[in-house]
């Protein structure tokens, strides 16, 4: 079947403008922010970076916040500060994109995949222990869609077998589990400000924690590991001296990038609310239609909602999941898959010898999942129009 004959017919209208997949919401607040930090003449690593670091650690009820340039950036300074090293294995989901990986390669470690459950697509806890080793150092739980994992279990399975835990929460600000919040559960929590993140610095990051030696180690390696920054160096109080105590990297949030963080982060909750609202709208809207598995809540977490990942039925339906995604964007409307997992990958496949069965609900999964839009910019219309155009999608090609 060819895309261009995929259509659907009896819908009143094509939206004219294209609903973007994802769109920052940017107010007059952040832009008077960041002006003023333009204005000020300190645009690096200072005081709105420090400020930054106290609101989010406040936020999440972390003791530490560490700001970084990505959450790429925290995964690898996290695994260091815990003394992750050559030889070592991490436990990585499958199911997550190319950073929770790559990152345990840069220590010269391996990362070893795991399967993840078929409902809300977090890593599958039960399936750990079968897989530490001696070698065994850390576990990246990745808090998919925004969805919590099952901590409890892992942090218990972490314990006893004395295991680092790396929260790569990029989805998930603002989530919780079981009454605590995300940030201030594992070792060290891991947060993105990409720019389709939750919240945006347009490039950034953040590592939470309550050990202070891990973030100070943090904080240390995100300057080239060197003992002082730039702003006990050069500000009015401050000395020339420094002295390189490791080899570090460059990972530092600049004050531009802080002063918009700190003024998103204000906002997140509102944030996080709408988005929860439009899934509501999204759940009600296919709550009739077997074709669709609508995304899987855990009783006793908040769902961040960064996500609205749906699973079609593809054996009830006369096209897979691509062609679905082409008649959306014939519709004007963005999509996107998350994820292609790593396992599938030329890299996983010829580094480690991964075979696409390796993981059955990984890989069922990928050829279901289409994450739809959901963001504040959008309006309860759009939502509409989306719900709209999926059902009729599904009108046409069921079996
Ligand atoms: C976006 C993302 C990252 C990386 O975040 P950056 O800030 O772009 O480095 C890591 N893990 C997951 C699951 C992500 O979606």
């Amino acid at each position: 079947m060819s895309i261009q004959s995929l259509s659907v017919s009896s819908l009143p209208h094509i939206r004219p403008q294209f609903l973007s997949y994802h769109v920052p919401s940017i107010g007059e607040e952040e832009i008077r922010s960041v002006v003023e930090t333009l204005r000020s003449g300190w645009l690096t690593t200072g005081a709105k970076v420090k400020q930054f670091e106290q609101d989010f650690g406040a936020k999440v009820c972390a003791q530490h916040a560490v700001a970084l340039n990505s959450c790429t950036a925290a995964l690898h300074l996290a695994l260091e500060a815990v003394g992750v090293k050559e030889g070592d294995e991490v436990i990585v989901p499958t199911m997550t994109f190319a950073a929770t990986g790559e990152v345990v390669t840069y220590l010269g470690a391996k990362p070893i995949l795991i399967d993840c459950r078929p409902d809300d697509l977090t890593l599958d806890v039960t399936q750990i222990e079968k897989l530490i080793t001696p070698r065994t150092k850390a576990i990246i739980p990745v808090h998919f869609a925004g969805h919590p994992c099952e901590m409890i279990p892992l942090m218990e399975l972490a314990k006893a077998y004395n295991l680092r835990v790396i929260e790569d929460a990029a989805h998930a600000l603002p989530a919780w589990y079981q009454g605590v919040q995300v940030g201030s559960i594992g070792d060290i929590t891991c947060f993105s400000f990409y720019a389709t993140k939750t919240i945006t610095t347009g490039e950034g990051g953040m590592a939470t924690t309550q050990n202070e030696t891990w973030a100070d180690k943090m904080r240390m390696m995100s300057l080239h590991g060197i003992s002082r920054n730039a702003w006990s160096r050069y500000s009015a109080n401050g000395s020339w001296s420094y002295d390189i105590c490791h080899a570090g990297h460059k990972y530092n949030l600049t004050d531009l990038a802080a002063s918009l963080g700190i003024e998103q982060l204000k906002k997140c909750d509102q944030f996080q609310k709408t988005r929860e609202q439009y899934a509501g709208l999204y759940n009600q809207g296919f709550k009739d239609l077997p074709e669709i598995i609508r995304p899987s809540v855990a009783d006793n977490v908040q769902h961040a909602w960064h996500l609205y990942v749906m699973q079609l039925d593809v054996e009830r339906l006369r096209i897979g999941r691509n062609e679905f995604i082409e008649i959306l964007k014939n519709y004007n409307i963005g999509t996107s898959v998350h994820f292609i997992p790593l396992h599938l990958h030329p890299y996983y496949r010829q580094t480690f010898g991964y075979q696409p069965e390796d993981f059955p609900n990984a890989r069922a999964c990928f050829e279901r999942i289409i994450s739809l839009p959901i963001y504040p910019k959008m309006t309860e219309a759009d939502i509409e129009y989306v719900i709209e155009v999926v059902r009729e999608i599904i009108r046409t090609y069921r079996r």
